[in-house]
């Protein structure tokens, strides 16, 4: 599931990707080739003017008479200027007759000479570019009226050059782009994955504490159902002879019960939904009050129990979700304690309010240690089965983490074990 969820993720990845190559690719493409049409533009409009300039310039019977001598400096037209444009030129005078023409391209200005016939007739300049004999031509057409009267400066060149240059554009752009993009899809495969393992782990967690659960309910039930089987299948038996197995049946339904509310609990804390009810609270009158319930359950079990609070602290806290961390912390102190003590210390250290349940009961292994508060864990699961459900520590857990308390524990086997709750 999780792997085409991978792949699906990086392919709308990298389909938003080839759009936005795509876009940056002609972005790029149009930019520089607006850029050059309009220097080009430009350039040969300023080269027309240059020429029918220089045609109307004081010894222009020199220029009619060494026209070959103009023509023969090759296409390059800027001759009287730094900007060399490569471009030839065809001028036609206030008749309309060419007056100068390279013979060579005569047939390209028979091909564009429409253009400047529209220009004439129209007296304005015009830029295009036209096919002639399959060659790409751009034509920069200027009306003029000077002395000599009105007259056409076409100027002209092929893209053959730029066509390449154009090509070879692309095909950068296209390598370029197309590397890019294998690159960065590799990239977000990589990252689409780190983002999804959070959920993955997520959904593995979830899926183990719903099969979890269902064990768990399981065991008291088919419990329930076994001792009330015993029952059914006596048919003379009282109600007092079957005490046995009824009671057995009760207490399996009060296993479930606190199994339920501990899910319910761990469910909303796992959706976020449940709100913290802060106020001020005295910890020392909490502290009291669990105590006294929980001397009387030591002393049936012949642990000494003690509290010790030489001062009253106060913190801010969710009254019932606190009290219900204590709970659970000293209620497992005293239930994994066969003789000793269980002391519960409340001080102020460095700033911090500690709480610390200490007892001197079996011990947790240093494997277990890294896991006691994980959900259903049970370091031994054979030797306490009796009520643990292995939900009270990932629920103290999560209380002292969403007050951002610390939660820590100490233990060493056979010798005790220490939970500190620093506030
Ligand atoms: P449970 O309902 O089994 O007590 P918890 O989540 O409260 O579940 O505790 C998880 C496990 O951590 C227990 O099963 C037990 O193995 C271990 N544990 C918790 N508190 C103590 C303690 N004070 N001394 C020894 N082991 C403990």
């Amino acid at each position: 599931m999780f792997k085409k969820l991978h792949i699906k993720l990086t392919a709308y990845m990298g389909v938003v990707l080839i759009i936005f190559m795509l876009f940056i690719a002609t972005g790029i493409y149009n930019f520089t080739k607006f850029v050059f049409e309009d220097g080009t533009k430009k350039l040969m409009q300023s080269e027309a003017i240059r020429i029918y300039t220089y045609n109307d310039s004081f010894f222009p019977e020199h220029i009619l008479k060494d026209r070959d001598v103009l023509f023969n400096l090759g296409p390059k037209l800027a001759i009287m200027g730094s900007e060399r444009l490569e471009a030839s030129y065809v001028i036609y005078n206030e008749k309309f007759e060419r007056v100068h023409e390279k013979k060579s391209e005569s047939e390209i200005a028979d091909a564009i000479a429409a253009l400047a016939v529209d220009s004439f007739c129209t007296k304005t300049d015009s830029y295009a570019t036209k096919k002639v004999d399959g060659i790409n031509y751009r034509i920069y057409t200027k009306y003029f009226d000077n002395s000599n009267g009105p007259g056409i400066v076409q100027v002209f060149q092929n893209t053959i050059n730029e066509e390449i240059i154009w090509s070879f554009l692309k095909m950068v752009l296209f390598l370029v782009g197309s590397t890019g993009m294998l690159i960065l899809l590799f990239i977000s495969y990589i990252f689409t994955g780190k983002s999804l393992k959070p959920v993955k782990e997520t959904w593995k967690r979830q899926k183990e504490f719903i099969a979890d659960a269902s064990h768990e309910l399981r065991t008291p039930l088919t419990v329930i159902q076994t001792n009330l089987d015993v029952v059914l299948s006596d048919d003379e038996g009282t109600v007092e002879e079957n005490e046995m197995w009824l009671d057995n049946a009760y207490s399996e339904t009060r296993v479930m019960a606190k199994l339920i509310d501990q899910l319910l609990t761990l469910a909303k804390a796992d959706t976020n939904d449940e709100k913290l009810d802060l106020s001020e609270i005295s910890l020392t009158e909490i502290l009291e009050n669990i105590c006294a319930n929980m001397d009387i359950i030591a002393k049936n079990k012949n642990i000494d129990f003690e509290l010790i609070n030489k001062e009253e602290i106060l913190i801010k806290g969710d009254y019932d979700k606190i009290r219900r961390m204590i709970v659970i912390l000293i209620d497992n102190a005293i239930k994994y304690t066969e003789s000793g003590k269980v002391t519960v210390k409340l001080y102020t250290e460095k700033n911090k309010k500690v709480l610390t349940v200490e007892d001197t009961g079996i011990g947790i292994s240093k494997y277990d240690m890294d896991r006691i508060f994980d959900r259903f864990y049970r370091a031994d699961k054979a030797r306490h089965r009796e009520g643990g459900t292995g939900l009270g520590l990932s629920i103290a857990k999560w209380i002292a983490d969403i007050h951002k308390f610390s939660l820590t524990v100490d233990s060493v086997v056979d010798e005790g074990t220490k939970f500190t709750l620093r506030m």
